[in-house]
């Protein structure tokens, strides 16, 4: 049977990026992932620029589009624009974006087991017995980076009740030259398009990502406001579509990122955003963080463990519960809300562009700073 330092599951963004990072520090790796790749992935391919500066190498030739501004409407009243010299978002086919972080996990010596579909995880002494649809092999560590359904983290024992999973429908289309043209140089957010959540125009080269995410896990007709959301951005006639539904995990788990040799990252841990529910770039950033604590442990279990809860809690796990406050804030006290986009717009729209670029984090007294800006509204 094969041995590996670390078996990474799941060649997405978490994964591949894992993968890349223990390779470049000697870590012997293996990456499986259950589709041949590159493989199709449900998402919206916007790709945030903190995302961005937390790769290590050029992703410029995967890119279909840079956008420096970023647009978010309110219905037809309120409309913010905020500018960037960097690129606030960039558009990425998953496909490709995926495969080409693979490739450069490649290189640095990452052993890739594609069309491989882990099947079932046991632990013998401090190993853990991984095997798939083809293959059996050992690994002092596991990195479960397979998504928000997350079959490793279910094998290792974690429970599902702890989660909350919101539901997105995307849609890839190619619409008339016309509409394309007058949609193409515009990435926009329309808050309220759909109850508790928000829809998006993501131009790519050639066609548009366009969907619906709604924040709140209520039985809702995704594909009707998807419908609505094409007469808002101008869309009659659509040449080609197709549809993707899939889950988002909004909400970090709550009982814990590490059981045995398992650890969690990226979606299997719910790392996305909660207001945007952008999850690429924290999937990185976790991506980073275990990889540090595996090697900064010496290969020590225990220690590993220790180490990637505490980078966990030093940024990431703070950052996401505060943007749950904000979220649940946001999207349900709606009619504050909007007494407070009309006066505070515009500054909301350039945070939202700083926490994108990374410059700043959703600030912690967030409670505070809302009921202090209420109060002197109102009185
Ligand atoms: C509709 C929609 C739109 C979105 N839009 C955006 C967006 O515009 N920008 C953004 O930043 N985020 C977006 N997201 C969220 C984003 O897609 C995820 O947060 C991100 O993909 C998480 O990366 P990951 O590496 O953790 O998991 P994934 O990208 O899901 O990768 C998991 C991998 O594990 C593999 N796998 C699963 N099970 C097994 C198994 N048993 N054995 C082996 N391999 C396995 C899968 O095949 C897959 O390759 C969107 C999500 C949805 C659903």
């Amino acid at each position: 049977m094969e041995h590996f330092d670390v078996a990474v599951i799941g060649s997405g963004p978490s994964g591949a990026s894992t993968a890349f990072h223990l390779a470049k520090k000697g870590i012997s790796t293996v990456l499986i992932e259950k589709e041949k790749l590159p493989r199709y992935k449900t998402c919206g391919g916007g790709f945030v620029y903190r995302g961005r500066k937390n790769l290590p190498f050029d992703i410029s030739s995967v890119i279909e589009r840079e956008f420096h501004t970023v647009d978010v409407f309110l219905g037809n009243t309120l409309h913010f624009q905020t500018v960037r010299e960097e690129p606030t978002i960039s558009m990425i086919m998953r496909d490709s974006f995926d495969n080409l972080i693979v490739e450069e996990a490649k290189k640095q010596g990452v052993t890739l087991l594609e069309e491989n579909k882990l099947t079932d995880i046991s632990f013998d002494n401090d190993l853990a017995i991984l095997t798939t649809d083809k293959n059996t092999l050992s690994a002092k560590f596991v990195v479960a980076a397979d998504g928000a359904l997350s079959p490793t983290a279910k094998m290792a024992g974690w429970t599902e009740e702890t989660r909350k999973l919101i539901p997105a429908l995307e849609y890839e289309i190619e619409v008339p030259e016309e509409d394309f043209n007058r949609l193409k140089d515009q990435v926009r957010f329309d808050i309220d398009a759909i109850p508790y959540g928000y829809a998006w125009n993501f131009p790519k080269k050639n066609h548009l990502s366009v969907g619906v995410a709604s924040t709140k896990k209520v039985r809702i007709n995704l594909k009707k406001y998807y419908q609505e959301y094409l007469k808002t951005i101008g869309i009659k006639t659509i040449l080609k579509e197709s549809q993707h539904g899939f889950q988002i995990p909004i909400a970090p788990r709550t009982d814990g990122f590490v059981k045995r040799n398992v650890f969690l990252i990226g979606d299997a841990a719910g790392f996305a955003d909660p207001i945007t529910a952008e999850g690429i770039s924290n999937a990185i950033y976790s991506g980073v963080l275990v990889a540090d604590a595996i090697s900064e442990s010496e290969l020590n279990l225990e220690k590993a463990s220790a180490l990637y809860e505490e980078k966990l809690h030093e940024k990431l796990i703070p950052e996401i519960k505060t943007g749950l406050w904000l979220a649940k804030w946001f999207y349900e006290q709606k009619t504050i809300r909007n007494v407070m986009l009309k006066k505070y717009g515009q500054r909301f729209s350039d945070a939202m562009a700083d926490v994108f670029h990374g410059d700043r984090s959703y600030p912690t007294d967030i409670k505070q700073a809302i009921t202090r800006k209420i109060k002197e509204l109102v009185f």
